[in-house]
């Protein structure tokens, strides 16, 4: 169990005032000038050492990813790094905590990365509805340049390092790297084909790194006590697994809220304890434990997970973002499955037509199922669509609508079919699924 005075995020249920008097009481803005002085490669490679990977979701290597960046310039080009705070995975709440009660660590954790990366400025891509934490975010981007620490010769390092905050217009798709550069740059949020990937051109056509709030916000914290320290925490079996991680919890549990937790903590402790289990006379039935776009467990299987990356991935899922939905007995997979399908469909930037088209075909016919007027060949054309809209599209949005359908259908199928059951004219109708999606 982690211990208080090992967490990184100190004020993350806003105990404690979020302005710069109270961020420098807990450490932030603590010799960072220093830290400066070490130069960006040592910043770099103590990043590499520490085993730090992203916490967005796909889990680079934080260090790694910041060494693809250009050590020079060529043409006098700047870099950039954009931080994405466009978080608006359903089941994921943990940047929003930031945000609002430590922004000033993720100021500090964009200047070290920056000048790591000799990058000029930074962009920070605020989902359009966290109005409240936009405004926070800005007054500590205030505060912090009224105190020095960033802006012309940023914490006296001779080193000019801007901050600015960007408003999203409230589309899930600007969560995408290169759809948020889009939506940045002005234009229509739509996933860009890679390459060019963002380090050889990216926000402006300039070389661009782009991480997670989280991932930056960990970062001071980490170079100030070394990577030996951060070393500690995580699995000893499992050398990927280092450090702590944010995670989200909702839905059916006694104690839903935000936790940090040492990466290798066992699932079935997590929320049968710390979480406080089950609600009373209730039983879990299912978790989805990274996020909404992640393949679903049952509650067996999750209380066998391990808490990282690799774990989930023996589990049959992933770690992804972290937002863990837990689902009990009175929930009926086949509804929260449609309404999941939907929430994609609705948030397709419609460039492929396997996600234009697969999303909504998808969508239909879940809801006909939901609403007893499944047919019993709907099961196999939904894992034919399902099929279509995986590893073909130049984002995985498409492949995030279909996971849920896939392993719900694998894990929760006698649902489905008791739905069917129900259905008086379940006979199969030649043609029924075009009928049904004109
Ligand atoms: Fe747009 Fe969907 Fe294609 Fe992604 S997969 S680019 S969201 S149409």
């Amino acid at each position: 169990m982690l211990a208080d005075k090992d967490r990184i995020f100190t004020n993350l249920y806003g105990f404690q005032d979020w302005g710069l008097k109270a961020a420098q009481a807990r450490g932030d803005w603590d010799g960072t000038k220093a830290l400066l002085e070490r130069g960006p490669e040592a910043i770099i490679e103590e990043m590499k050492a520490s085993g730090l990977r992203g916490r967005g979701g796909a889990g680079f290597p934080t260090g790694l990813k910041w060494s693809f960046m250009p050590k020079e310039s060529r043409d006098g080009r700047p870099s950039f790094l954009v931080i994405n705070a466009d978080e608006s995975e359903p089941g994921s709440c943990k940047d929003r905590e930031i945000l609002r009660h430590d922004p000033h660590k993720l100021v500090e954790g964009a200047l070290v990365a920056g000048f790591a990366m000799r990058a000029r400025a930074a962009y920070i891509y605020v989902r359009g509805e966290y109005i409240r934490e936009a405004e926070t975010l800005q007054k500590a981007i205030d505060e912090a340049y009224a105190a020095g620490f960033i802006g012309k010769n940023a914490c006296k390092s001779g080193y000019d390092f801007d901050v600015f905050m960007h408003r999203g217009a409230g589309a899930y798709i600007c969560g995408e790297e290169t759809a948020l550069m889009n939506s940045l740059e002005g234009r229509r949020g739509n996933p860009r084909i890679k390459p060019p990937f963002p380090a050889v051109a990216g926000l402006f056509g300039k070389p661009t790194t782009i991480n997670n709030v989280e991932t930056l916000t960990a970062v001071p914290y980490i170079v100030k006590h070394g990577a030996e320290w951060y070393k500690q925490f995580g699995r000893p079996d499992n050398p990927k697994s280092i450090g702590t991680k944010l995670f989200s919890v909702c839905g059916n549990i006694t104690r839903p809220g935000n936790y940090e937790v040492a990466l290798g903590f066992p699932f079935g402790e997590f929320l049968n304890d710390l979480c406080g289990g089950p609600l009373p006379g209730r039983e879990i039935k299912a978790v989805i434990p990274g996020g909404s776009s992640v393949p679903i467990l049952t509650r067996e299987e999750a209380e066998g997970a391990i808490m990282d990356y690799e774990g989930m991935v023996a589990a049959g899922t992933m770690l992804g973002s972290g937002g863990v939905i837990v689902f009990d007995d009175r929930q009926c997979m086949v509804r929260q499955i449609a309404r999941l399908t939907r929430f994609y469909a609705h948030e397709s930037c419609a460039q492929c037509s396997q996600c234009r088209e697969g999303t909504a075909w998808i969508t239909r016919i879940m809801e006909r199922i939901r609403d007893g007027q499944g047919t019993s060949e709907d099961l196999d054309t939904l894992l034919s669509i399902a099929d279509n809209m995986s590893g073909k599209t130049i984002c995985v949005l498409s492949d995030s609508c279909a996971t849920p359908v896939v392993s719900g259908l694998k894990k929760f199928r006698h649902e489905f079919e008791a739905k069917i059951a129900a259905n008086p004219s379940r006979v199969t109708v030649p043609g029924a699924l075009r009928a049904s999606a004109a």
